[in-house]
C-alpha cells in the first residue's frame, strides 16, 4: 500500500469510494459504542467487590483505638496516610487523606487561594488584576474547565514526549500573573507520557516571577502500569525542597481508578506549611471526612503489596483493550502515513493524531457510524486545537469486543477524512 500523499488521483478517489461504502455499511448496523471518558469497567469495579462488607459491623475502631464513625480527623486517619506514603512520595504528617475525589481537593486549593491567598503569597489571588495558569497541551479537560470556571486564564504549551516544553513554561513562568502550572506528570491524560528527570528539576529550579507560584502535581496515574517497563517519576516534593521551593508544589492523587471511581479515597500532599494552610481553610468547611471510607480502604488493600497485587488485577482487564487498539491502527492506518497514536506504558487513554484538520470530521463521521467519541478540541483548553488533529481516544470502559469495533470505526473515520482533504477538487 502506498501513503495517501503519493497515491494518484485516480487511486485516490477509488480508496475513497471503498471507504465511503464501508462508512455507509457500518451505519447500517446501528452501533452504539461509546469511547469518551476515562471510565473503569464494571468488571475493574467489580475488583474491589470484597470492600463492600468492610470495615464490618463492630470493625470501627482505628489503630490509635479512635472511633471512626465519629466527627474529627480532618487530616485523614494515620493509617491510610502510611499506607499512601509510598505512593504520595511524603512522609504520613505531609499528607492530607480526604474523601473521594482528588478533583475536588484541586477545587478547594484553587478556591482556597484566590478567598485566602497561599504560603509565599502577598494576597489573595482573587485580589491580583488577572491571573493564569499553564497548561501542558494536550491535557485533562476538566483541569481547564475548572480553571475557567474560577477566571483563571489557561496558557497552553506544548507537551515534548517527556514532559512540557521548559524553555517556553520558564519563559511564561517569569510573569508575576503566572501562578502555576497543571501537570499529569505520570502516564499524563491523555499523551500517556511521563516526566523525565530533566523536567521536574527544572520546574523544582526554575525562577518565577510570582512567590507563591503552585505546581498542581494531579498524579492521578501514578499506580496505573500497563506494562512492565515502569517509568520512574522524580520526587517533585523532594526536588522542589532541595531547590529550595518546598512550597511550590501540590501533589494530588486518588484511588478512583484503584478501588471505586465513586467511592474512593483523595490525597494531597505538600509542604508542611501549605499542609497547615490547607487545613486551616479545609477544617472551615467539614468537621471531618468518611473515615470509614479510609479504614474499609486500609482493611481490603492492606501495605504496598496489596497495591501492586490490586493494580496487576487491573492490568489484566485493560491491558488487553489498549493492545487490541494499537493492532488495529497500526493494520488500518499504518500504510497510509495519515496518523500517528500514542502506545501508552500506563495511565487510561491512548491519543490519536490524525491528519492536519481533520479531527472535528473524524468525531462526526465517528457519530454517524454510533461511536461516540470525545469532542475535538477537548484536549485544549478553550476547545481550541490550533491544528483540529488531537483525539483522545479511551478504551477501558467498553468491552473488548466493543473496544475493538470501535477501533475499527476510528480508524476508518480517520481514514476516510484525511482521504477527504487529500482528492482533489
Ligand atoms: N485527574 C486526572 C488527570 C484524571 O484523568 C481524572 C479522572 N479522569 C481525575 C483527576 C479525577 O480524579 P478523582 O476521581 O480523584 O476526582
Amino acid at each position: 500500500m502506498t501513503a495517501l500523499a503519493e497515491m494518484s488521483a485516480d487511486a485516490l478517489r477509488a480508496l475513497h469510494a471503498d471507504l465511503v461504502r464501508e462508512h455507509e455499511a457500518l451505519k447500517s448496523r446501528g452501533l452504539a459504542l461509546d469511547m469518551t471518558r476515562g471510565k473503569p469497567s464494571p468488571e475493574q469495579l467489580d475488583l474491589a467487590a470484597g470492600m463492600l462488607a468492610l470495615p464490618g459491623n463492630g470493625d470501627h475502631f482505628t489503630e490509635a483505638g479512635e472511633d471512626a464513625r465519629n466527627y474529627g480527623g480532618n487530616q485523614g486517619l494515620p493509617e491510610v496516610r502510611a499506607l499512601f506514603a509510598p505512593v504520595l512520595g511524603a512522609p504520613p504528617q505531609q499528607i492530607v487523606a480526604g474523601n473521594n475525589s482528588s478533583l475536588a481537593l484541586m477545587h478547594d486549593v484553587l478556591v482556597y487561594a484566590l478567598l485566602h491567598g497561599v504560603p509565599g503569597g502577598e494576597r489573595p489571588w482573587v485580589k491580583e488584576e488577572a491571573i493564569s495558569l499553564i497548561s501542558p497541551v494536550p491535557g485533562y479537560d476538566r483541569h481547564f474547565a475548572l480553571s475557567q470556571s474560577l477566571g483563571i486564564k489557561l496558557i497552553p504549551v506544548a507537551l515534548t514526549g517527556e514532559g512540557p516544553d521548559m524553555d517556553e513554561v520558564e519563559r511564561l513562568a517569569a510573569d508575576p500573573s503566572v501562578k502555576g502550572i497543571w501537570c499529569v506528570p505520570q502516564y499524563a491524560n491523555p499523551s500517556g507520557e511521563t516526566y523525565s528527570d530533566a523536567v521536574v528539576a527544572r520546574l523544582a529550579q526554575m525562577w518565577t516571577g510570582a512567590s507563591d507560584f503552585r505546581i498542581l502535581w494531579d498524579n492521578a496515574y501514578v499506580l496505573h502500569h500497563l506494562t512492565d517497563a515502569r517509568p520512574q517519576l522524580r520526587n517533585v516534593l523532594d526536588a522542589c525542597a532541595e531547590a529550595g521551593h518546598g512550597d511550590r508544589p501540590v501533589v494530588f492523587a486518588s484511588t478512583s481508578k484503584v478501588t471505586l471511581a465513586g467511592a474512593g479515597l483523595a490525597f494531597l500532599a505538600a509542604s508542611p506549611a501549605n499542609v497547615g494552610w490547607y487545613l486551616g481553610c479545609a477544617g472551615k468547611r467539614s468537621i471531618g471526612p468518611d473515615k470509614l471510607n479510609q479504614l474499609r480502604h486500609v482493611r481490603f488493600l492492606r501495605d504496598t503489596a496489596g497495591i501492586g497485587a490490586h493494580m496487576e488485577k487491573h492490568r489484566a482487564l485493560i491491558a488487553p483493550k489498549f493492545a487490541a487498539v494499537d493492532e488495529v491502527l497500526g493494520r488500518r492506518l499504518g500504510p497510509y502515513g495519515v496518523a500517528r497514536w500514542s502506545k501508552p506504558l500506563g495511565g487510561y487513554f491512548i491519543v490519536l493524531d490524525g491528519a492536519a484538520g481533520t479531527a472535528a470530521r473524524i468525531v462526526a463521521l465517528a457519530k454517524a457510524a454510533g461511536l461516540a467519541l470525545t469532542p475535538a478540541g477537548s484536549t485544549h483548553p478553550y476547545g481550541h486545537d490550533p491544528d483540529d488533529r488531537t483525539l483522545r481516544i479511551a478504551p477501558t470502559y467498553p468491552s473488548l469486543a466493543e473496544v475493538e469495533q470501535a477501533a475499527e470505526v476510528i480508524a476508518l473515520c480517520t481514514l476516510l477524512a484525511a482521504c477527504e482533504k487529500h482528492l482533489p477538487a
